[in-house]
């Protein structure tokens, strides 16, 4: 699968690809990164890519010309263009299961106030937030969004079954973990855990899953309470 950043800054994003699970998989052939740079497609002689907005306003934008031609040149088809901002949909689990079928994703990371309203309007495919906060680039959420969907494209992790255990499949947060020893500082791990029944584990594991989405995530806890007593009915 391709990943191509769209961004004045190409040295924030490759150094994440430079070490562990994501070196890997561009190494297979899994995933293939690339950076473009809208300032080298500026056609302005100082390179410039920013200006004050129009009608006034605190800052500067990105502006429409540096961009336009930089989305020219991805010539691709395929490509599938996704823009971070605060003001999109919060990005979920399943938006990285779903983008992951994809086969070649830019990211348009936006700096200074944001972009050209014409920019996103004429080439978003999709406006995601990572949370509601504010950033001073697109590069964080782009790489965060390219993680979680990397995570999905086959392949990429060593054991691709902890995808099934994780929180958010089926909607709960991910029952605690313990590894050795058995008991730490006088702490000790749950005494089912030690018994080697798998069908009292997984039964422990689930009730413990209800319980931690309750405490942290209590929206979740009722989309799942919900869920059940419309299929009890
Ligand atoms: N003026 C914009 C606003 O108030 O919505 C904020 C612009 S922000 C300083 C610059 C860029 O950072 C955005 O264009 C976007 O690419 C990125 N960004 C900042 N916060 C983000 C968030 N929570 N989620 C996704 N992208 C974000």
């Amino acid at each position: 699968m391709n990943f191509t950043f769209v961004t004045l800054f190409p040295n924030l994003i490759y150094p994440y690809f430079e070490d562990s699970i994501l070196f890997r998989a561009q190494k297979s052939g899994a995933i293939r990164i690339d950076c473009i740079n809208p300032r080298d497609f500026s056609l302005d002689k100082h390179k410039k890519v920013d200006d004050y907005k129009i009608g006034g306003g605190a800052g500067l934008l990105m502006s429409v010309q540096p961009l336009f031609d930089t989305f020219k040149h991805i010539s691709d088809k395929e490509a599938y263009f996704v823009f971070p901002s605060p003001v999109g949909k919060g990005f979920t689990q399943n938006d990285a299961k779903r983008l992951s079928e994809k086969k070649h994703i830019v990211f348009v990371c936006g700096r200074y106030e944001g972009i050209d309203e014409r920019v996103v309007e004429t080439y978003a495919d999709e406006i995601f937030s990572i949370g509601d906060f504010v950033l001073t680039g697109g590069e964080l959420p782009s790489l965060c969004m390219c993680d979680a969907i990397s995570r999905m494209v086959g392949n990429v992790l060593g054991n691709e079954k902890s995808l099934l255990e994780e929180s958010f499949e089926n909607a709960l947060l991910e029952a605690p973990s313990f590894t050795k020893p058995n008991v730490y500082n006088n702490l000790p791990v749950p005494s089912d855990f030690l018994k080697g029944n798998h069908a009292i584990i997984s039964r422990l594991k689930n009730r413990m899953a209800y319980a931690k989405t309750c405490f942290h995530r209590p929206d979740l806890y009722k989309m799942v309470k919900d869920k059940r007593n419309y299929y009890a009915k």
